[in-house]
């Protein structure tokens, strides 16, 4: 048994942004990043990825918790142009 903490990642982010780290394995974003999903020991990644405001629970829109995955995402992209992306 490991104490270490994982996140997840997607592999190779496009765009020229810089690339998320993710908590929840259902997070939208990584549902819609269609690349591989890996998974990393927090500490090899926090240095040069910053942590998805969807898993923080940040851009979550509200109590909408059974609005489309992809909907959500949608409605993030029209409302923070930097915030989306895996
Ligand atoms: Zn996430």
């Amino acid at each position: 048994m490991s104490d270490e903490e994982t996140v997840l990642v997607v592999s190779n982010p496009s765009g020229g942004h810089q690339g998320r780290m993710h908590t929840d394995k259902d997070c939208p974003r990584l549902k819609v990043a269609k690349k591989a999903v890996l998974e990393r020991p927090k500490r090899n990644v926090e240095s040069h990825r910053i942590m998805c405001k969807w898993c923080t629970g940040e851009a979550d829109p509200g109590p909408g918790r059974d609005v489309d995955p992809l909907k959500r995402v949608r409605m993030l992209l029209e409302t923070d142009k930097d915030a989306v992306g895996p």
